[in-house]
């Protein structure tokens, strides 16, 4: 593990907020690579009696990560965020091989946040032998459909390695961001499933300005494309405002004939579920609670939202 700079927090918030014992424990911030370190660590630090909050992710951080970051937090005593690109929930070599990778940039906005613990551990030691996925994750529609349907595989390697994060982790709390709707639904199931003393916070979509979702893909894609992928955002906004008027087909037809108009995004599915099951709902009427998740591509980047409409 490598110490870097001192924790910013500013002295009267952290005597305030932790108490002083915390600050002696944690003024930096550590990065660990070796699970032996970390979970000595951990260990350690859980005996004196502090609570975690984990954030897991694949990197190339923004603001939305920032976001969970900031919840953890608020809701536990320490953050540890992972930053691993997980192979096991890549469908194509290509997508995985142009994943953007920007660990640099990412500890300093880590650090700058007040993470205190990353996690940047490597493949083979999270599998073993190269076995990618050795978790099933079954749960009726929440797996079978939309991103399960369409990226065949790529809930079991979710499931799998967060399985294994939290195996080496053990937290009290971890973050997910409502942004990827369908696998905190997934994350949420895993955790009653296995009975793991987690709770699972959903944290909201952080947009940019445009209203466009933020996402690590984002940084693929040229000026124009990211201009014109705020139609995303509009066309839900536009499908959740005029539910009261028509039908879920006509309010898929109409948005995907505008999302699509300047030929350069192309929808890879529009759906309405049920937020709890993702059962799709009947198109022939307009019902809530629902979830309207959209996947599409743009100059070869997959761009996934979702919105949820309540009553
Ligand atoms: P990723 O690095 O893409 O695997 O994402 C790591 C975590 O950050 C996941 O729980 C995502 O849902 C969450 N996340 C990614 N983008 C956003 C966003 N724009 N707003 C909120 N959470 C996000």
């Amino acid at each position: 593990c490598k110490n870097i700079k001192k924790n910013p927090l500013k002295p009267n918030f952290k005597i305030a907020l932790m108490g002083l014992f915390l600050n002696l424990c944690v003024e930096t911030m550590i990065i660990f690579h070796k699970i032996s370190d970390l979970e000595k660590e951990l260990a350690e630090l859980r005996r004196k009696g502090l609570s975690t909050c984990f954030v897991p992710t694949m990197g190339a951080l923004h603001q939305g990560h920032m976001s969970l970051v900031e919840k953890a937090k608020s809701v536990a005593d320490l953050v540890v965020c992972s930053i691993f690109v997980n192979p096991a929930q890549f469908n194509e070599e290509s997508d995985l091989d142009k994943y953007p990778r920007t660990i640099g940039a990412d500890l300093k906005l880590l650090d700058q946040e007040g993470c205190h613990i990353v996690f940047i551990p490597e493949a083979k030691d999270i599998y073993a032998k190269n076995e990618f996925s050795s978790l099933q994750a079954d749960y009726g529609s929440l797996t079978s459909t939309l991103e399960g349907e369409k990226r065949p595989g790529h809930f079991d390697g979710v499931a799998t390695v967060v399985n294994r994060l939290f195996e080496i982790i053990q937290p009290n709390k971890a973050c997910f961001g409502l942004k990827d709707f369908q696998q905190i639904s997934i994350i949420r199931a895993m955790v009653k499933e296995r009975r793991l003393p987690i709770e699972i916070i959903g944290c909201e979509i952080v947009r940019e300005p445009s209203g466009l979702a933020m996402s690590s893909r984002n940084s693929l894609l040229k000026k124009e494309d990211l201009e014109h992928a705020a139609i995303i955002h509009k066309s839900m906004n536009w499908i959740s405002q005029n539910m009261e008027k028509e039908s879920f087909g006509k309010l898929r037809e109409k948005a995907i004939l505008n999302i699509e108009k300047a030929g350069l995004l192309k929808t890879e599915y529009l759906e309405f579920v049920d937020p709890d099951t993702f059962d799709k709902k009947d198109v022939s009427k307009s019902e809530k609670p629902v979830v309207v998740l959209f996947a599409g591509w743009i100059s070869g980047v997959r761009l996934i939202d979702n919105i949820l409409v309540q009553d």
